[in-house]
């Protein structure tokens, strides 16, 4: 029996759990979801909503509307993002990846918005790399 998916944000208030394998993970990398996130894309599981479940931390949950596009959900604690609801695919939660307890169990299979991507994004690991935090 496959195991179900879980997550947290970085302060562990919010706990949930995904019952349903996600079908889709996208690396979007549009505007907004750069701001929203701070972050150069934000990688997304999408998941049906009536899989997924808070487990602890529910009233920890902050929402911020996107007008007509949707809604973020983050924790209003730590500030780490949980869920987007997108208003184009209804019944579907955005998940951010990054709060997955085991994220290397899956991986995206799709980006969103290619166009607008930062121009250094395909050539990471051209970079300096370092095992952990970089040495002087
Ligand atoms: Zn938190
Ligand atoms: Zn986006």
């Amino acid at each position: 029996m496959a195991t179900n998916l879980t997550g947290s944000c970085m302060c562990g208030a919010i706990q949930y759990e995904i019952s349903k394998r996600s079908r889709l993970i996208v690396n979007c990398h549009c505007t907004i979801c750069r701001k929203g996130n701070g972050s150069a894309f934000s990688t997304y599981a999408a998941v049906l909503e009536s899989g997924f479940s808070i487990v602890s931390g529910a009233d920890s949950i902050q929402t911020y509307a996107l007008g007509e596009k949707g809604e973020k959900n983050f924790c209003g604690t730590c500030g780490s993002p949980i869920f987007n609801k997108n208003n184009k695919y209804p019944g579907f939660y955005m998940v951010h990846y990054g709060s997955l307890n085991l994220p290397h169990n899956i991986e995206p299979s799709t980006n969103v918005f290619f166009d607008n991507k930062l121009p250094w994004v395909c050539s990471i690991e051209q970079l300096n790399n370092f095992a952990e935090e970089m040495k002087k």
